[in-house]
């Protein structure tokens, strides 16, 4: 098996990468690595968790790398992420891998949202790599504080997110400012054949790292539902966050609506749960707060939407709740994927009405996942042994 020692040129790279206990690379991070570093364009798909991230980043620090010693001029990365907290969280690996392997590289965040003047201040230092949401990073461009021209790689991450009929557009916006050879590389953990169709028109001969199974949950999460009437949830969703399994743990709550996140938080809070909203209204300071307070532990639960918590890392999340079903069964593997990251062990729970009960087999057939009935006991969630 390779090691990042034996596969990467920089040696810099690879200490850095052993400093953050990373050895080995995964499955998607060792198939793309050669294509990525040939410049090829890049199509990959790979389960939740299993290393995305790091499989463009790499390889994008050793291309600037070598970049850098022959044509200084056009050894930067766009990296393109749909989300505020996606941005910061990619930003905050990188800084990370840089500081770890002490390289002279610079990275810059560039999330919608939050104020441009600093940005544009961040960008007189030339940074290496960008990482942005693709209206803000059209902007700079529009405004000339980002060249084209300088641009090696484009990396387009959560890739069905971004080329679906919202989003598309923005992505092709920016497409158009860079040259026209320059290196594409889209990553997400579910494409559908029409997604493929659109990432392989905005590239050209691609190389494909599909992994061949099918979209797939991680196998070490456990997937659970219980019974509760529409006009009960609520009081389902306390009690099973006052079990001992719950109780102290760390946990997403998922809702289907920004409406139904107010709602759940005004409740919970009454109650006096260590809970933060990371949706509606909320202005950019409220998520920022709500986002380091969950990492941080000062809040147990995080409410969340779909588009909210694509994504997302965090490390030490017991379980995922699923208030509703998301109705687009491919948001139920986003969602548990929140959780069981690397094969740690995870949790999905399920509070159901009778109506969403029969969604359960058609979740069970897609992702060859099964759900148990579970039970409140005497404060303790009960798995039913039928
Ligand atoms: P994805 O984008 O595929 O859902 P991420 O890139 O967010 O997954 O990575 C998930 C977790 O796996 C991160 O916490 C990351 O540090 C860890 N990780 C990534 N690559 C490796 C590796 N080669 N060895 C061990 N852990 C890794
Ligand atoms: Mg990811």
């Amino acid at each position: 098996m390779n090691t990042f020692s034996t596969l990467l040129t920089s040696k810099k790279l690879s200490k850095g990468l052993e400093a953050m206990k990373i050895t080995n690379p995964t499955k998607v991070q060792e198939a793309v690595y050669g294509a990525f570093m040939e410049g090829k364009d890049i199509i990959a798909k790979d389960k939740t968790g299993s290393g995305k991230t790091l499989a463009y980043l790499i390889p994008c620090i050793e291309r600037a790398l070598a970049r850098m010693e022959e044509d200084h001029s056009r050894c930067r990365t766009i990296i393109l992420l749909p989300t505020y907290e996606l941005v910061m969280q990619v930003q905050h690996v990188t800084l990370q891998l840089l500081q770890k392997s002490q390289l002279d590289l610079r990275s810059v965040a560039l999330p919608g949202n939050a104020n441009i003047k600093h940005q544009v201040d961040a960008l007189k230092g030339k940074p290496e790599i960008i990482i942005g949401t693709s209206g803000r990073v059209l902007e700079l461009i529009q405004m000339k504080k980002i060249s084209g021209p300088t641009i090696a790689t484009l990396v387009v991450d959560e890739a069905d997110h971004m080329m679906d009929k919202y989003n598309l557009d923005g992505l092709k916006a920016v497409k158009k400012c860079l040259y026209k050879d320059t290196q594409i590389a889209f990553f997400s953990a579910s494409m559908n054949e029409k997604a493929i169709r659109i990432a392989k028109e905005l590239s050209t001969e691609p190389f494909l790292a599909l992994s061949k199974e099918e979209e797939r949950i991680p196998a070490s999460i456990t997937h659970l539902y219980i019974k509760a009437p529409r006009n009960e949830k609520i009081e389902a969703l306390r009690s099973l966050l006052s079990t001992e399994e719950c109780k102290d743990q760390k946990i997403m709550l998922f809702v289907n609506r920004t409406y139904d996140a107010e709602e759940v938080y005004e409740k919970l809070s009454f109650h006096h749960y260590k809970v933060c909203n990371l949706v509606g209204t909320k202005d950019k300071k409220e998520r920022k707060d709500a986002m380091e307070g969950f990492l941080s532990g000062k809040y147990q639960i995080l409410i969340s939407t779909d588009l909210a918590a694509r994504g997302m890392d965090i490390s030490d999340i017991y379980g995922v709740i699923n208030l509703y079903l998301p109705t687009d069964s491919r948001d139920y593997l986003h969602r548990a994927g929140r959780c069981g990251r690397q094969g740690k062990p995870g949790i999905c729970m399920n509070l159901l009405t009778i109506n969403e009960s029969k969604r359960l087999s058609e979740l069970e057939n897609q992702f060859s996942i099964h759900f148990q009935e579970a039970f409140f006991e005497h404060g303790k969630l009960k798995i039913s042994s039928k």
